[in-house]
């Protein structure tokens, strides 16, 4: 992993915004410019990457063989702090100057509220404003790793049909999938499992509801592999759907594939939201239409860019994020298709490749 190229790029990002330096506790960003996966503790862990200098990496003493195992000893100098000294006067030692500064966005409130009183001339942006449009383009090496992940969360989707069954809760169900997620992934993300009238709702935590014949079945699952994400929807029906969800769905089939169509090079982001929401629009379905299209993919599960209305980043070679518009119909049932695409030279690669129709399962 080429973390010294994205310390680079990180501080010529800092210098063209007149930054002095960007603080980054444990978080994705930390993992992305320096593979430290670090735990977020009451202990103080900053990486300090100065616009101009060498990058700090401070840790408490008892984590420091930790940090050196993950190999951030290579990018930046590692800093320990023992139980009686005050990292955050360490941390400001080594932010000189202190005039803009950005912060990570996952640093928690109680460390940024000790350094704004240790710093108080700085004045503090977010840190996804550096690292955001950075992380959005991918490095090869980068998409071959989610190309994995769409795999691995493929394959699950693949088994979901024996899992799913009349009488069986949607808690059941939402067990056996993360115990697959977890199988094919190093670490289970989420497992949505709606059934019936709780497909209406696009974040439905699985519960004791009962899936019964007749009912539609959203399931959005992901989990993380080699460091990236995977994330993927897909609907099915237990025992044969009603003749208006089956037409729903085929609205649902072709804005997809609209969104799919015009992802390339240069168009805006929020190009793609549109054509997926015209298709839903014009089946008379728009107020149903509750969220945006997409949300970048990565070492985090939503980062930029963000598929949505007003957002006119242009897309670019290397970006990935989720294309994934639903219908929720209030009481009555919901469906999403999700998959994951890149950006390439000249278009569009899909990384999820299962099939996207609504899947009948014996009930
Ligand atoms: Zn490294
Ligand atoms: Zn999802
Ligand atoms: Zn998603």
């Amino acid at each position: 992993v080429d973390h010294a190229g994205r310390l680079r790029r990180t501080r010529t990002a800092l210098a063209e915004r007149d930054l002095d330096a960007l603080l980054v506790g444990p978080s994705p960003d930390l993992r992305w410019l320096v593979g430290y996966n670090a735990p977020p503790l009451e202990r103080l862990t900053l990486l300090v990457v100065p616009a101009d200098g060498e990058p700090s990496l401070v840790v408490p003493t008892l984590e420091a063989a930790r940090a050196a195992a993950s190999g951030a000893g290579d990018h930046a100098e590692i800093v320990t702090w023992d139980e009686h000294e005050d990292p955050v006067a360490i941390v400001e030692g080594r932010t000189r100057p202190a005039t803009r500064l950005a912060v990570g966005d996952h640093l928690w409130a109680t460390f940024l509220l000790q350094l704004q009183a240790a710093l108080p001339d700085a004045r503090w942006v977010r840190g996804s404003s550096v690292t955001g449009p950075l992380r959005a383009r991918k490095a090869p090496e980068e998409i071959e790793a989610l190309r994995a992940a769409g795999e691995a969360i493929d394959a699950v989707h693949a088994r979901v049909p024996e899992l799913l069954s009349a009488g069986r809760t949607e808690r059941e169900v939402g067990r056996d999938i993360a115990d697959l997620v977890n199988e094919g992934h190093d670490e289970m993300n989420f497992v949505i499992v709606a059934s019936g009238p709780n497909g209406a709702s696009p974040h439905h935590e699985a519960r004791g509801r009962r899936i019964s014949r007749g009912d539609t079945v959203v399931v959005d699952i992901g989990g993380t592999l080699d460091g990236y994400c995977s994330d993927s929807t897909r609907n099915y029906s237990i025992g044969g759907p009603t003749e208006d969800y089956v037409r729903l769905h085929e609205v649902l089939e072709v804005a997809q594939q609209a969104g799919v169509d015009v992802v390339a090079p240069g168009v805006p982001a929020e190009t793609v939201d549109e054509a997926c929401r015209r298709a839903i629009v014009a089946a008379g379905h728009g107020d149903h239409f509750i969220h945006r299209t997409g949300h970048g993919i990565g070492v985090e599960a939503h980062e930029e860019p963000y598929i949505v209305a007003g957002n006119r980043t242009e897309l670019a070679p290397g970006m990935a994020f989720s294309v994934e518009p639903g219908i929720y119909v209030p009481d009555r049932y919901g469906a999403r298709i999700e998959d994951i695409v890149v950006v390439t030279d000249d278009g569009v690669e899909r990384l999820n490749h299962r099939p996207r129709e609504l899947l009948e399962v014996g009930a």
